[in-house]
């Protein structure tokens, strides 16, 4: 099926819309990432603290077993403490940044269809957005697995320190290890973070197809950071509504999304060439927000 000339417009639009939300939910992304790294750096500061005060050999500790008990429960507790505060922000800042980037998703959509066509802007439901959010996958939602996360976490970080207290690794290779361990815990939160953001976005995108009545939509894998086959097999073809071949997203993260498309009504005032590119943009969209009280 080939486009017409507003059709691709209306596409460009949203892949341009949908690629603003990523790149806003990312910096949010990055300032979780910064706690990560005060908890990486306190946990190294008491390890070299302990390395100065107690008895070595060899740049590796010597403790007597009942400095050993203290130590470990002091270093214990300081990773515990981490990791639950880990879980509460993240899990807080990342319901946050769903929220946002699913409204902003459904109504970017709705804001668009305007420039080419009247039509009622329906409002997104609460309970719609929510079950969206809190939705399962393998019987367990993005809170479940950001708790498992930092669980395994603090399992592997208890586990070096022991080795430490017990005089079984020095200090330069276990804070090559905690760093690792800490780069892995970003990736993780990284990792979960941007496919949830996908798939919520992509089950508002949904919501909002259904609430506005749109009959076809289009396959586009131009987001995707790294299009598998998988993927690219369905790339620019258009389905039925009711008939979309995957639930998205596909793989972790996957920025694959089905764009609907406007029927043959939709006349867009300004198109989008080189003269008036800038007339549509995230501040206008933000001014439309404003004036129709979203
Ligand atoms: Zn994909």
């Amino acid at each position: 099926m080939k486009l017409s000339k507003d059709q691709e417009l209306y596409r460009q639009l949203t892949e341009q819309f949908a690629e603003e939300l990523y790149n806003l939910a990312e910096k949010d992304i990055n300032k979780i990432l910064l706690l990560q790294k005060n908890d990486r750096d306190i946990l190294l500061v008491e390890l070299s603290k302990i390395m100065m005060h107690y008895n070595t050999t060899d740049n590796v500790l010597n403790l007597s077993s009942t400095e050993k008990v203290k130590i470990s429960n002091k270093l214990n507790k300081v990773i515990n403490e981490a990791m639950k505060e880990e879980i509460k922000s993240e899990t807080d800042k990342i319901t946050e940044i769903l929220k946002k980037s699913g409204l902003d998703k459904y109504y970017t959509n709705s804001y668009i269809l305007s420039l080419g066509l009247i039509f009622t802007i329906k409002k997104v439901d609460d309970k719609v957005l929510n079950r969206i959010i809190k939705k399962t996958i393998k019987g367990k939602n993005y809170s479940d697995r950001i708790w498992d996360n930092k669980n395994k976490v603090a399992k592997l970080l208890r586990n070096e320190v022991k080795k430490f207290v017990n005089g079984e690794t020095n200090l330069n290779k276990i804070e090559k290890l905690i760093k690792n361990i800490f780069n892995a815990n970003a990736y993780n939160t990284k990792r979960l973070a941007q496919t949830e953001i996908a798939r919520v976005m992509e089950g508002l995108n949904d919501a909002w197809q259904w609430e506005n009545d749109i009959k076809w939509v289009l396959y586009s894998a131009t987001l995707d950071m790294k299009t598998c086959n998988d993927c690219g097999q369905y790339d620019g073809l258009v389905f039925d509504i009711d008939k979309k071949p995957v639930e998205l997203p596909k793989h972790p993260m996957c920025r694959c999304t089905y764009i609907a498309l406007p029927h043959k009504g939709y006349r867009p005032k300004t198109r989008r060439d080189n003269e008036n590119k800038h007339s549509v943009n995230w501040t206008t969209y933000g001014k439309w927000k404003e004036e129709n009280n979203i």
